[in-house]
């Protein structure tokens, strides 16, 4: 079975005193994981060692950084390299969140370089895609969303893209409160697998992880990772509370 993954996007919440705490709930909490399920926390830059030494005894739980930059070391004054996040232990970053793409002008072809360089430091990237709403009106979300694959992720071998996880995430859905709906997610995803699928084939193509994200509560999470399609879910507002994401990580397919 493909690996099922609650992923929690805490984006620039939490002091570093909030983020050590929920994690302690989190973990004091008596969850068992299946094997194929898995717990990720996408945590601020400065709390990434504090967080992975938090996990580091537990069984399907793993941390990840929100972002890297594409170059390898130089003169980029702020910016984090993939180089750097995995040699403080961490092995997964998301790539390509519609805010940096939105806020920080993060195109396609950037976004194609930062897989290359995670793949360089055998970190596996999270790599966000979805629509905004007005594409969604029209109708165009699978050209839309299907090119944002091709651009950024078509460049890579087979063996390469089974190093990928895939988050959908409509733009329309992400900390609005409105969800798609359970049909609207599975045809979404049905289509991602069958454009993975064209390019590298059914079998790959059924081995990637495809999570939902968008206004994923603990009261809705259970029916949208229950599409055949959807392999969990990448977590924003919901994953600040613990009981929330407690319930959200006991969604996951069995
Ligand atoms: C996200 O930021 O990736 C996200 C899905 O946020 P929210 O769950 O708050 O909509």
């Amino acid at each position: 079975m493909r690996k099922q993954i609650a992923a929690a996007n805490w984006k620039m919440n939490l002091s570093y005193q909030q983020a050590e705490n929920l994690l302690d709930e989190i973990l004091n909490t008596e969850i068992i994981l299946a094997p194929h399920q898995q717990v990720l926390f996408a945590v601020p830059f400065p709390y990434l060692i504090m967080a992975n030494s938090e996990v580091a005894d537990e069984e399907g739980y793993f941390i990840a950084a929100q972002n890297c930059y594409e170059k390898k070391s130089g003169a980029f004054t702020g910016e984090i390299s993939a180089e750097m996040i995995k040699s403080v232990g961490v092995n997964y970053v998301i790539i390509g969140h519609s805010e940096r793409r939105e806020y920080f002008k993060e195109t396609t072809k950037t976004l194609a370089a930062k897989l290359d360089a995670c793949l360089e430091n055998n970190l596996i990237a999270i790599l966000c895609c979805g629509e905004a709403l007005a594409i969604r009106e029209r109708g165009t979300q699978n050209n839309f969303v299907q090119q944002q694959l091709e651009e950024s992720l078509f460049h890579l071998s087979a063996t390469e893209v089974q190093h990928i996880i895939i988050a959908y995430e409509p733009i329309w859905a992400i900390g609005t409160g409105k969800t798609a709906s359970t049909g609207q997610a599975q045809e979404m995803h049905q289509h991602i697998r069958s454009v993975l699928s064209n390019k590298y084939g059914r079998e790959i193509a059924g081995k990637i992880s495809i999570l939902y994200g968008g206004s994923i509560k603990a009261d809705n999470a259970k029916e949208i990772f229950l599409c055949p399609d959807v392999d969990g879910g990448l977590v924003g507002g919901a994953s600040l509370i613990a009981t929330d994401f407690i319930q959200i990580i006991k969604a996951l397919k069995a």
